[in-house]
C-alpha cells in the first residue's frame, strides 16, 4: 500500500484531522521556515500534534551552521526508525539548511531509507506538490532547487505566537565569514519588496500582534539589490509609521553596514526597542581579517560607542567565537579585552568548528580542541560575570514589559521582555499575556531578571 492511500485509510477509520509535527533546530529564520511550513499543512487540512508520537507526518527543519548541530540530527533520524517501525503511516519529511547540502542529503537518502522525503530551503513554494508525489513513491523522494528563487511572496504561515511575530526582510547572505556555511546553503541575498513588508506589518496589527522582529542574516545590507534601491534605516521609518503597533526589533546587524544614518533612525523612531544584537566574532584584527569580516577592532569599539552614546538605556550583545583556525594566545586575549572594554549585556559563545566548503576548513592553524576548551571556559566565565554584574544593576527600575507567557522555570509565574530585550520573570495574574505591562526589577541573575508588577498594563 501507497504511503498515501495509508494516511487517507486511517483518516477515514478515525474520521479525525491527520496531524503534523514540526521539529525545528537552528536560529529564528529556520523557525520562522517552520511557521511556513505549519501555514502550508493547515492549509491542506492538518492539524497540529502536541508531539512527534501523535504525528501522522512528521517534518524536520535542519540546521548545519556547526557539526553538534549536524550530529544531534543523525541521532534524532536514528531514534526515529524504531517510532516508523512501530507506526508505518507516518511520514517523514527532512529539510532545511543541512539538506541543502547535496553531500549530506545523499547520505540521509542512503543511511536513512525510510526517510520519505527530503527538500531543501527553496522548495517551500511547491511544497504540497511535492508532499503528494512522496506519499505516492515506494522510494525516498529527493528534491533539492539548485536555483535562487526570487522572493516568494504569499504563502502561508501560522505563527507560534499570536502577539510577536517575525517579518523576513532579506532571504540568504553575501558575507561569505571564511568560517560560515549560511551563504553556501541559504544562497545570495535577496530583499523583499518594501511594499511586501508594510503590508506583512500592517496585517499582523489587525490581527492583534504588538511586536515585530525583521529578520534577515544581515538586516543592515537590506534594499541594496531591489531595483529601487532602499535601505534598512528608510525601512524601519517606514514600519515605524504604522499605527498600532508598539515595539520593533530586528536582528542580525552586521558591524561593517552598521552606519550613522541607523544610529539616528533607531534613536528617532519610539517604536524601535533599544538593543542591538551586534555579532563582533572576535576582538583581535589578525582574526577578524582571516574570518572576511569587513571591519576592525577599532571599528567595532567606535561603532558601539557610538550606538551608546545615541540610543540611552540601549543593550548590546554579541556573537562570539574562539579557536577559529590561527588564533594565537594574543589573539584571544584580544577578544577579552575587547569583551572586558564592551561589556555586553549578554553573548552567544562558540567554538569554532569546521564546515565542509568553507574557506576556514582548509585553512593552517587549526587549534587544537583542548585548546579550545579552555579558551571557551575562560570566556565564558569572564562573560558570566559581566552579564551578572549588568543584570544586579537593573534592580530598582522600572520596565514595561510584553508579557510572553509562563516562565518555563515555574509556571507560576509569567515571563515578559523589557525593551532591551531582558527577560523578567514576575508574579501575576494571566491575563496580562500578550499585554505590556509595568514591573519593577527585584533581582538580577545571570541569565534573568525578577520582578514585581505594579498593577499597570496596556
Ligand atoms: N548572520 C549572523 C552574523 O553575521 O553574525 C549570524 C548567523 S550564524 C547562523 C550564527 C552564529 O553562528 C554566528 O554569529 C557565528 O558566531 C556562529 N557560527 C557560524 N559558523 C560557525 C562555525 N563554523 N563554527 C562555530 N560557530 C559558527
Ligand atoms: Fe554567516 Fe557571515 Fe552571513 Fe552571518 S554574515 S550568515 S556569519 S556569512
Amino acid at each position: 500500500m501507497k504511503r498515501r492511500e495509508a494516511i487517507i485509510l486511517k483518516k477515514n477509520i478515525q474520521d479525525m484531522p491527520l496531524k503534523y509535527f514540526i521539529l525545528t533546530f537552528g536560529c529564528q529564520m529556520n523557525m520562522h521556515d517552520s511557521e511556513v511550513m505549519a501555514g502550508i499543512l493547515e492549509n491542506i487540512g492538518y492539524t497540529a500534534a502536541e508531539n512527534k508520537e501523535q504525528a501522522d507526518i512528521l517534518l524536520i527543519n535542519t540546521c548545519c551552521v556547526r557539526e553538534t548541530a549536524e550530529n544531534k540530527i543523525y541521532g534524532l533520524l536514528g531514534r526515529l526508525r524504531k517510532l516508523k517501525y512501530e507506526k508505518p503511516a507516518l511520514f517523514i519529511g527532512i529539510g532545511g539548511c543541512m539538506t541543502q547540502q547535496e553531500r549530506t542529503a545523499e547520505k540521509i537518502k542512503n543511511r536513512f531509507p525510510f526517510v520519505d522525503l527530503i527538500y531543501g530551503t527553496e522548495n517551500y513554494h511547491n511544497f504540497t506538490e511535492l508532499l503528494k508525489t512522496a506519499q505516492d513513491s515506494q522510494k525516498t523522494v529527493l528534491q533539492l532547487s539548485h536555483q535562487i528563487n526570487p522572493v516568494i511572496e504569499g504563502l502561508p504561515i501560522k505563527r507560534a505566537s499570536g502577539f510577536r511575530a517575525w517579518v523576513v526582510v532579506t532571504y540568504g547572505c553575501n558575507n561569505y565569514c571564511t568560517y560560515c556555511i549560511v551563504p553556501y546553503v541559504r544562497r545570495n541575498e535577496r530583499s523583499r519588496q518594501p511594499g511586501h513588508i508594510i503590508s506583512e506589518v500592517k496585517d499582523l496589527i489587525a490581527h492583534g500582534y504588538r511586536e515585530i522582529t525583521l529578520l534577515g542574516q544581515n538586516v543592515n545590507s537590506y534594499g541594496k539589490d531591489l531595483e529601487q534601491p532602499s535601505d534598512f534605516a528608510g525601512l524601519l521609518t517606514e514600519v515605524n509609521k504604522i499605527s498600532g503597533l508598539d515595539r520593533i526589533r530586528f536582528v542580525t546587524s552586521h558591524p561593517r553596514d552598521f552606519n550613522q544614518r541607523l544610529i539616528e533612525t533607531i534613536s528617532s523612531c519610539e517604536k524601535i526597542c533599544e538593543h542591538i544584537h551586534l555579532p563582533v566574532q572576535a576582538g583581535s584584527n589578525h582574526i577578524l581579517k582571516r574570518m572576511n569580516r569587513g571591519y576592525t577592532r577599532e571599528h567595532y569599539i567606535n561603532l558601539v560607542e557610538s550606538i551608546r552614546r545615541s540610543i540611552p538605556g540601549v543593550s548590546v550583545t554579541t556573537d562570539i567565537m574562539i579557536g577559529f583556525p590561527g588564533e594565537s594566545d594574543q589573539d584571544f586575549q584580544d577578544t577579552l579585552d575587547l569583551i572586558e572594554r564592551i561589556r555586553f549585556d549578554s553573548a552567544f559563545t562558540f567554538v569554532y568548528n569546521k564546515r565542509q566548503g568553507t574557506p576556514a576548513a582548509s585553512m593552517e592553524g587549526q587549534i587544537p580542541d583542548h585548546v579550545k576548551s579552555k579558551r571557551i571556559k575562560v570566556l565564558v566565565d569572564l562573560q558570566n560575570k559581566i552579564s551578572k554584574e549588568i543584570n544586579l544593576r537593573e534592580v530598582g527600575k522600572k520596565h514595561w514589559l510584553l508579557v510572553e507567557g509562563t516562565s518555563k522555570t515555574n509556571n507560576q509565574l509569567l515571563s515578559g521582555r523589557t525593551r532591551s530585550n531582558k527577560t523578567v520573570i514576575f508574579p501575576g495574574p494571566h491575563y496580562l499575556n500578550g499585554k505590556i505591562a509595568e514591573v519593577e526589577i527585584t533581582e538580577g541573575k545571570l541569565t534573568h531578571l525578577e520582578g514585581k508588577w505594579l498593577d499597570n498594563y496596556c
